[in-house]
């Protein structure tokens, strides 16, 4: 039997090539917190979480949107980005390498302050992940994220 949820949870995930096993791993033990959810993805990444989810899930995967964007490197983690700043991401779970210099060094800074930005819950790494999809918060439809009011900054007197 399927389990039919109110409302769709907006999931980004993204892990770099040395953490990718460990979040595959984590999206299995999750499969059924992730089942018809708005998944959004880095291109590498999205196909793993897509192969992973299918295996896991069977037919049920079919409840899960999942969108690919482009690989880090090439662009993804900007796009991530930017569906941060239009409000479209509830939780990132980024597991970025902190091992290894990336050649997007600069995109992974700007999609880790843009999250902190919007005050959206974001994990780098499993136990945080765990943390958050296990939270009472992670099933409310609205949850007490506060979207914070930058019109002090935006009417700022320029002159
Ligand atoms: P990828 O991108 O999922 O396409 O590998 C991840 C990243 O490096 O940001």
């Amino acid at each position: 039997m399927t389990e039919t949820r109110p409302f769709r949870r907006r999931i980004a995930l993204v892990a770099h090539d040395n953490c990718k096993k460990e979040l595959v791993q984590w999206v299995r033990e999750n499969a059924s917190a992730l089942q018809g959810q708005d998944l959004t993805c880095t291109g590498t990444t999205g196909r793993l979480v897509e192969k992973a989810l299918q295996e896991k899930l069977g037919e049920a995967f079919a409840e899960c949107r999942l969108q690919k964007l482009k690989s880090g490197p090439l662009g993804g983690d900007l796009q991530m980005g930017a569906l941060i700043a239009e409000g479209q991401i509830d939780v990132l779970i980024f597991f970025w390498d902190p091992m290894q210099a990336q050649p997007h060094d600069v995109d992974v800074k700007a999609l880790l302050r843009i999250s902190n930005l919007y005050n959206v819950p974001t994990a780098c790494n499993v136990a945080t992940a765990n943390y958050i999809i296990s939270s009472p918060l992670y099933a409310e439809e609205h949850h007490a994220r506060a979207i914070y009011n930058f019109s002090e900054y935006t009417e700022r007197p320029l002159s």
